[in-house]
């Protein structure tokens, strides 16, 4: 199968690229740089020091014998996004092209603006070049989980049957997202399943937990293949964070009281729910969801599993409950069907005291990196005007975001430009 991987320089997208590529498919990579850029911006780095794409698709070549080509392009630019589909004429399309962190879709109006102009304007270019150049192409989307929120009933998949006033139908579940990063998904899923409607697209959505883990079997065959690993307090994601901070002696930083409980999954399991998904395609004009995730965790739970751990390997781990900088609920019912990808044959791997060690141990292995100055969270959900730079904030500028790089910029009286 042709598979063209949206942002295939990231977290998810790197090692979905490679695994599909070592199962015998012909993958594609897209990319604008983006996230490197957002690093700059916010004076961040990815713990594990990653090479530049180009270099490692050429160390890939080199290890398996199978070429990736790499597509340099925005979804935002029509003109580029439609040019790469008609390149590599792809059978299926994984997109992974989105801001995906929701801090960052806080920080003030402009990355509020950028983020559901980057997610919801680029996926709304894809859905017009797919229909005018590959119409049978099978779209597999990366939602979240979060589009749902915490209700206090059962998540389904999707769709649920309503009863109302003594007629019933099967609508799309209700969405509670909490963030305007979590928003632009909501929007995401409305357009596709329209576009699945009028159009007879077809796509899979995938309401994907929260990824931890570093490493795949594809990765694992070279140190210059390193995946990103983000610890900040604007990309990185909990398990990987409360790792860092336990291997630099930094107190885990738990929001609030921490009873938040999510969907959490292996980065291994990431990669093989996308290849189920492409080998089990929708039929033309369908529209579906999967819950990806295989385990639900409390950050609670979370910060204790990894004190355990941090122990044993001779770590002094405290815990600390921070002030909660989002406006979300600390404790509450959370029970979601996940049982799509488990029926397509998905073995999960589970958040073992061994996956838990080499985490650790990667961290370890690169605590010289670490920046200390960038864990404490400094987006504050109630503020439209938060400080993301502790350079710029002691340097005596104003310390506001400077704006997203790359962005859309506003010209007074005109209309937005792209770069
Ligand atoms: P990431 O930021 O590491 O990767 C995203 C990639 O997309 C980056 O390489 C970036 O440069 C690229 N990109 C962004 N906007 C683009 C655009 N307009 N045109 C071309 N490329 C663009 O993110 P990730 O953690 O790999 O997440 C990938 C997807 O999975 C996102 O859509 C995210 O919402 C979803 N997801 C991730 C997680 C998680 O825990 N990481 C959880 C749930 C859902």
């Amino acid at each position: 199968m042709r598979v063209l991987v949206l942002g295939g320089d990231g977290y998810c997208g790197w090692p979905t690229a490679l695994h599909l590529s070592a199962r015998g498919h012909e993958v594609g990579i897209l990319d604008n740089f983006a996230r490197r850029l957002w690093d700059h911006e916010l004076g961040v780095e990815t713990l594990t020091p990653i090479r530049p794409l180009h270099d490692r698709v050429a160390l890939w070549r080199e290890l398996s014998g199978r070429t990736i080509p790499v597509f340099a392009a925005d979804l935002t630019n029509y003109a580029a996004t439609a040019d790469a589909l008609a390149a590599f004429e792809p059978d299926a399309v994984v997109h992974y092209a989105e801001q995906r962190s929701a801090p960052y879709s806080m920080i003030d109006r402009e990355h509020a603006v950028f983020t559901q102009t980057n997610n919801v304007a680029g996926t709304l270019n894809l859905l017009f070049a797919l229909k005018e150049l590959r119409p049978d192409c099978h779209l597999v989307k990366l939602g979240t989980m979060g589009e749902y929120g915490t209700p206090n009933i059962d998540i389904e998949e999707g769709f649920i049957e309503i009863e109302h006033k003594g007629r019933k139908d099967v609508l799309p579940f209700p969405k509670q997202p909490g963030s305007f990063y979590h928003l632009s998904k909501v929007h995401d899923s409305h357009n596709i399943m329209f576009c699945c409607r009028i159009w007879g697209l077809r796509a899979t959505d995938l309401n994907q937990g929260v990824v931890y883990g570093t490493m795949t079997d594809e990765l694992a065959r070279h140190p210059g293949l390193v995946n990103r690993f983000d610890y900040d307090e604007v990309f990185g994601t909990a398990l990987n964070r409360f790792c860092v901070q336990a291997a630099i002696g930094h107190p885990l930083t738990v929001y609030g009281r921490g009873g938040q409980t999510r969907g959490f999954l292996d980065i291994r399991d990431t990669v093989r729910c996308i290849e189920l998904a492409l080998l089990n395609p929708p039929r033309a004009g369908e529209y579906r969801v999967f819950n990806q995730f295989t385990e639900r965790f409390s950050i609670a739970d979370l910060a204790e599993k990894v004190r355990h751990a941090g122990q044993k390997l001779g770590l002094r781990v405290e815990i600390r409950h921070l002030p909660n900088p989002r406006v979300e609920k600390e404790e509450h019912y959370y029970n979601a069907v996940h049982t799509r990808l488990l029926d397509l044959g998905l073995e999960p791997h589970a958040l073992s005291e061994s996956l838990l060690d080499s985490l650790l141990n990667i961290a370890i292995e690169h605590r010289d990196r670490v920046r200390t100055d960038v864990i404490m969270p400094r987006v504050d959900w109630r503020s439209t005007r938060n400080r993301t730079r502790p350079a710029a904030a002691s340097d005596g500028a104003a310390g506001e975001a400077p704006g997203p790089l790359g962005a859309a910029r506003e010209t007074p009286g005109a209309a937005i430009i792209f770069k």
